[in-house]
């Protein structure tokens, strides 16, 4: 078994409310300085930037997971995290069919496409901060028929997550995980999961970086053999001496 540190929420400059900053490279070169293994790329119901990241990931040795942060038609979001590009694009073009109206970047801010050499390649129009035409429950489905993981995004926060929107974390949603932000409490979102089911829903810590500076404020260690989705899902069950370690939180 191996010891990863993991980032596994991390915004590139495709996301509109994110920092232009967060080029593909300088997001590798700081998750590398900041002593993390492996990272998960989640623009807003966006996958564009993401394999232009795995591929400067790959220059520096930083494994990097192609991700999305859907907001479902409840404004609620979930991190989907996908081994492959084409499991990412595909959850996109999913998205893509049911998301309304353009971006207005002097509103929004500017959704920029780039490679992994920091070259910009082009904007992106859609309104990438808006709801997609799907439902919370059809939403995890959909992560979990490409192969995927889903991850309740920062449940300790009021706004855009499942415990600020419908107060409680339904049973029969089939969650991998849900994420505590660099600031929540992670033994109160603990009480609030669902106790009565089967399958065990994994915590995990995550940064939702924005600016370079918030990259690795928040980490999960994730002890498992490769840094791959299944071995990920396993260590969030605590299945086949696969386990999850969150960090001591400060302040
Ligand atoms: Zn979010
Ligand atoms: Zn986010």
């Amino acid at each position: 078994m191996k010891r990863y540190r993991a980032d596994l929420h991390i915004h590139s400059c495709l996301s509109p409310c994110a920092s232009l900053d967060m080029s593909p490279k300088a997001i590798v070169e700081r998750s590398v300085e900041r002593g993390i293994d492996l990272i998960a790329l989640c623009d807003h119901n966006s996958a564009e930037n993401a394999g232009a990241v795995m591929r400067a990931g790959e220059k520096l040795g930083l494994r990097v997971l192609p991700g999305l942060e859907i907001n479902s038609e409840e404004e609620v979001h979930t991190l989907a995290i996908f081994d492959t590009e084409e499991q990412a694009l595909a959850m996109q073009e999913i998205l893509y069919a049911g998301l309304e109206g353009s971006n207005r970047p002097d509103v929004f801010g500017d959704q920029v496409v780039a490679n992994e050499f920091d070259e910009v390649e082009g904007f992106n129009d859609r309104m990438l901060i808006g709801a997609v035409r799907m439902g919370l429950h059809e939403v995890v489905r959909e992560i979990r028929r490409l192969g995927g993981l889903s991850v309740a995004s920062h449940v300790d926060r009021p706004s855009y997550s499942v415990l600020g929107q419908l107060g409680f974390i339904p049973e029969d949603l089939e969650l991998d995980a849900v994420e505590v932000s660099s600031r929540g409490s992670v033994e109160s979102v603990r009480r609030a999961l669902p106790g009565s089911r089967g399958r065990a829903i994994g915590v995990v810590t995550s940064s939702d970086a924005h600016e370079l500076d918030d990259i690795g404020s928040a980490t999960t260690w994730f002890l498992v053999q490769t840094p791959e989705v299944v071995e990920l899902g396993l260590a969030f069950r605590g299945d086949r001496g696969r386990r999850v370690e969150i960090p001591p939180r400060t302040g």
